[in-house]
């Protein structure tokens, strides 16, 4: 099978076709179409108008396709030569042509007005309506969250040295990927209609991703509408060939005769061809997180930090803080706070020049939310907002945030703009405070501790958090989750790589690192409560406002680090884990446990 970038084979020239200034050979190739996977290779006009210049390619190896995509390795027996496309290479920014992909739908529509995606969504889906608030409300089918088990790594000489291979980042051939890819697209061309978004990742205007999400279902284009930056109309006339493309077949399954497959889901990057193919899964976030597995790979390349995290600005000053967290921690719901200016909530880089968010959108938790105790993202989930899998009252659509009857992974996905305090372009100054959340279900971590820059790189390494228990009658032992740089599922190179560059910037920045545990208190989960969300609030404030430099702290005599013991508007006891413990030894217990936890993490990593 051919591997590896490819020269144009017209001209011969060492560069990608996507960059070779003779676009001529690539369209005149549109006549032709793709033969079916395992039959002879040999090209098979479609009448075209003038005969193809078959002697053009002397080697067939060489052949060059998905120009568009920037893809140059496929094997000569997968060629996605196509038919003329319906429509002149005109100035409408809505036509697109994706038979370079090997698609050869004519009803493409190319980032479509809201309205009709909400319309589109409808009809598409019988079940999907438009909310109270304006949102619409869609279903993802049997998957209502990742599947990380699924995510697969094309495994490339030009890479393979640079990624972080294990449980996370699973290898598949190139020929793997092809299949696969091949499977999305002739299911797409199944469709009679399909969807493109071009939009962009990242704010800075240098260095950011033109990504193109390919996809049959309304409600992901407006999904990836949403969660992308939407360029203007003349960022979009101008747009030329995406930088990396997501082609998002999720109601089709993978076959698991597949060499690699383990189960009818696949997520499959392809770095080389900067490509993600999804099979098997409707759940959005899968292309979501894709983009920014991808970003986790080209930034730190390019020297540039990714980072999951959410970052807020104050508003006054601009000063910055960013807060790292695993899912649930609260990244999302602690940087929606009206005292600050919101840059975004999940994704960000940090770069010679400060940091920047990665997306245009914001991707919520809705489980429980209300307008009481958040209301920055209540009033954001309305018009051009994505309610996912959650239930609404029938005659009213109003949205019944407590309902968990279809998953408890309830989310709302909703443009940064709908955020009154929303910092649009979402850039800022290189960060005061950076805050790791995580969310202790022992109940044995201080709600707020300052750490040194070796404690920093500890924990940024561990990237501790704790699931809760399942629902099961009388399961009451949380689970600890090692997760590095606070985002292992999405990594791409080696934590190490992340730390170094993370380490670097606090450094030059001299940025003060906190950990502060938004879990539980008085006792683990099932004896002690959630940390109240007024008392996270409470010492968030207090770290913005630098009123925590100077605060009194205690070493905290098993963890090492500086435990802050008075934080207006939080109780002292809070703030000293064991004083809310009733039974002390079992304090003592649990506190030792939880270290031993994390010193064999860190073996690892040692
Ligand atoms: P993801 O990476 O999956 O988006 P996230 O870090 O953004 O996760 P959030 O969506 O902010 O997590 O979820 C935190 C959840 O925990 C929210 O539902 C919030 O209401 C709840 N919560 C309860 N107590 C607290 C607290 N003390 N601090 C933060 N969140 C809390
Ligand atoms: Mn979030």
């Amino acid at each position: 099978m051919v591997s590896g970038w490819r020269a144009c084979p017209e001209r011969g020239c060492c560069q990608p076709v996507s960059s070779c200034q003779d676009r001529g050979w690539h369209r005149d190739r549109r006549r032709f179409r793709s033969p079916q996977h395992g039959q002879d290779p040999i090209l098979t006009p479609m009448a075209p108008e003038k005969p193809f210049k078959i002697q053009q390619i002397s080697d067939p190896g060489r052949i060059t396709c998905g120009v568009d995509a920037g893809f140059h390795s496929f094997s000569p027996d997968c060629l996605p030569f196509r038919p003329s496309s319906p429509y002149p290479e005109s100035q409408n920014v809505r036509s697109v042509d994706l038979t370079s992909y090997g698609l050869l739908v004519e009803d493409v529509h190319r980032n479509p007005p809201v309205p009709q995606l909400y319309a589109d969504s409808i009809r598409a889906d019988t079940r999907s309506v438009i909310a109270e608030s304006g949102a619409l409300i869609a279903y993802s089918g049997a998957k209502t969250g990742r599947s990380p088990l699924d995510k697969r790594v094309v495994r490339h000489a030009d890479s393979q040295d640079d990624i972080w291979w294990g449980q996370i980042n699973m290898p598949i051939t190139q020929d793997t990927f092809l299949i696969n890819r091949e499977r999305a697209i002739d299911f797409l061309n199944t469709r009679s209609r399909l969807y493109c978004v071009d939009a962009f990742a990242g704010w800075d205007p240098a260095t950011r991703v033109k990504v193109r999400v390919v996809c049959a279902r309304p409600y992901h284009a407006l999904f990836m509408y949403t969660m992308l930056i939407r360029p203007t109309a003349q960022e979009l006339a101008d747009y030329g060939d995406p930088d990396l493309v997501i082609i998002n077949a999720g109601q089709f399954p993978a076959n698991l005769h597949t060499t690699g497959m383990t189960s009818k889901t696949s997520v499959d990057l392809n770095l080389e061809a900067k490509e993600i193919v999804i099979l098997g899964t409707e759940y959005a976030g899968e292309m979501k997180k894709g983009v920014f597995t991808y970003m986790n790979y080209a930034a730190p390349k390019a020297g540039i930090l990714s980072m999951h995290c959410s970052a807020t600005a104050d508003r006054v000053s601009g000063q910055t803080s960013v807060m790292f967290g695993l899912s649930g921690t609260g990244k999302t719901t602690l940087s929606a706070d009206p005292r600050r200016l919101l840059i975004g909530d999940d994704e960000h880089c940090w770069s010679d020049t400060g940091i920047y968010n990665i997306e245009g959108g914001c991707y919520a938790k809705a489980i429980f939310l209300s307008h009481d105790t958040e209301p920055e993202i209540f009033d954001a989930l309305g018009y051009g907002s994505v309610l996912e899998n959650v239930i609404y009252d029938k005659q009213t659509h109003g949205v019944d945030f407590t309902d968990d009857s279809i998953t408890e992974n309830t989310r709302g996905a909703y443009p940064i703009e709908n955020v009154s305090n929303a910092k649009v372009p979402c850039i800022g100054d290189h960060p005061a405070d950076v805050i790791f959340l995580t969310c202790d279900a022992f109940g044995v971590l201080p709600p707020v501790s300052r750490l040194t820059p070796e404690e920093a790189m500890y924990h940024f390494i561990s990237g501790y958090t704790a699931k809760v228990a399942g629902t099961e009658v009388g399961v009451t032992e949380p689970e600890a989750t090692f997760s590095p740089c606070f985002g292992g599922p999405f990594l791409a190179w080696h934590p190490k790589k992340y730390a170094q560059l993370l380490a670097d910037r606090l450094r030059e920045h001299g940025s003060n690192v906190w950990l502060v545990n938004t879990g539980w208190s008085g006792g683990a989960h099932g004896v002690g409560s959630r940390m109240k969300l007024s008392f996270t609030r409470a010492i968030i404030n207090a770290i913005h406002e630098g009123r925590l430099i100077e605060a009194p702290t205690k070493i905290d005599p098993i963890f090492g680090f500086e435990v802050v013991t008075e934080v207006d508007d939080v109780p002292s006891q809070v703030l000293w884990p064991e004083s809310t413990w009733a039974d002390k030894g079992a304090y003592a217990r649990a506190a030792a446990k939880l270290k031993g936890l994390f010193e064999d993490n860190y073996a690892q990593y040692r």
